[in-house]
């Protein structure tokens, strides 16, 4: 599903070059759930960006679903973002205009599915994340682990076959980290999308199968996470 070769990544900053990634190789399957640890400034964001084709390595390969993100032309990098990849943040990036229902059907009314269709599927994923009834709510007028719950609805919704989180807990009460833990969990055993998430808390990272752990932008640590490390 994604596979990394010798993938570094540095930005030059006046006199010197910042090595933000050096020679990562990785690959992770189809369906797998992993968490990306590490401090600040090791790398995890710079990863990101680059699986998610929003930045382009300085060396290296990287193939996710089946292209070449080194080689690919704008076009085709937007294509695949449009169509394989969600992004969860840690600010929910909601549109405070619209509701839920709005905010969750948006991205397939951008590629053109029908407004009738699109909302069917909003729905369906209203449910998923356990929001029904709070689909004509205004975002204001949810909690965090609701408008983050949204967040993940609308990640979803266009069927990615990659889903991508940054700190998706961070903003939130334990209460509903916890929820939306469960329901990240609930994702990766449905096999619904492949599940990568960025994350400063040991209890987030036990909730995926395989830890990886970044430092000074390298790969230190690569293997099966242990949920009796929560603590
Ligand atoms: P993390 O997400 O783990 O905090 P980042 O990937 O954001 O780490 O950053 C890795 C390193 O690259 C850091 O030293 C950071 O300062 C540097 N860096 C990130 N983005 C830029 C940029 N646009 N220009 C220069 N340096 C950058």
């Amino acid at each position: 599903m994604i596979s990394l070769q010798k993938v570094s990544r540095y930005y030059e900053a006046g006199e010197r070059s910042v090595h933000a990634l050096e020679e990562v190789s990785l690959q992770i399957g189809r369906h797998e759930f992993v968490a990306v640890v590490g401090p600040s400034g090791c790398g995890k964001s710079t990863l990101m960006h680059l699986i998610a084709g929003l930045d382009r390595p300085t060396a290296g390969e990287i193939t996710v679903a089946g292209l070449s993100l080194t080689t690919a032309d704008d076009a085709q990098l937007t294509d695949f973002r449009r169509r394989q990849l969600g992004l969860v943040f840690q600010f929910f990036n909601l549109l405070p205009t619209m509701n839920a229902l709005e905010n969750v059907s948006l991205p397939l009314l951008l590629q053109g599915v029908s407004l009738a269709e699109s909302e069917a599927r909003a729905r369906e994923l209203l449910g998923l994340v356990g929001l029904t009834n709070r689909a004509t709510h205004f975002v204001h007028q949810l909690s965090g682990g609701e408008q983050q719950r949204t967040a993940i609805a609308r990640a979803l919704v266009h069927r990615p076959s990659l889903l991508i989180a940054d700190e998706p807990t961070g903003n939130l009460d334990s209460a509903s980290a916890e929820r939306v833990l469960g329901l990240l969990h609930e994702i990766a055993q449905e096999k619904l999308a492949t599940l990568i998430l960025v994350t400063h808390s040991a209890e987030v990272a036990a909730a995926a199968s395989r830890l990886i752990e970044l430092r000074d932008g390298k790969v230190i640590r690569d293997e099966p996470s242990d949920p009796r490390a929560v603590g």
